[in-house]
């Protein structure tokens, strides 16, 4: 079982409209200047549940608060540990909630992720990749910190 640090039901920051977000632990990029470095060890923050994961899928399909979709951050949903967790996820989401899009946010690039975190990728809408720059911080930026970052729409 993967942990994971926030689990925020409404979310209007992390993603276009409201959506629901996840915060996962774990992350190896460790770049200078990180806004989450409490999220970096796997073994921080909580156990990411079997009832967590349903609990975001019935949110997900709550018809009294819409939601645009789900927003995957951390941490790094894509540390090799959390793959297999995060594209268990993935799939139900695809399966069980029609119309909603998925945003993941790692510290790879797309050109770096392997078969098994590109079955994650091949399931999701936008990629926002690379790791996190200071010198290359500007706040003017819309889902990313820093311009090396690519904000990749993918479907
Ligand atoms: S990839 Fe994100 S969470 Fe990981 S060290 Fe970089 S800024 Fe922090």
């Amino acid at each position: 079982m993967i942990n994971y640090h926030q689990y925020y039901p409404l979310d209007v920051v992390n993603g276009p409209g409201t959506r629901c977000t996840l915060f996962v632990a774990g992350c190896v990029h460790q770049c200078p200047g990180c806004y989450n470095k409490s999220t970096w060890r796997l073994n921080s923050g909580l156990p990411f549940t079997p009832e967590l994961e349903d609990r975001i899928i019935a949110d997900l399909n709550d018809a009294r608060v819409p939601r645009q979709g789900l927003s995957l951050s951390g941490g790094d949903p894509l540390h090799p540990a959390n793959v297999l967790a995060i594209l268990q996820l993935v799939k139900r989401v695809r399966a069980e909630c029609p119309g909603k899009d998925i945003w993941l946010w790692t510290g790879y690039r797309l050109a770096e992720l392997d078969a098994q975190q590109m079955q994650v990728v091949d399931r999701i809408n936008v990629l926002i990749d690379g790791k996190f720059v200071q010198d290359l911080k500007d706040p003017a930026l819309i889902w990313r910190g820093s311009s090396n970052q690519v904000v990749h729409k993918l479907r």
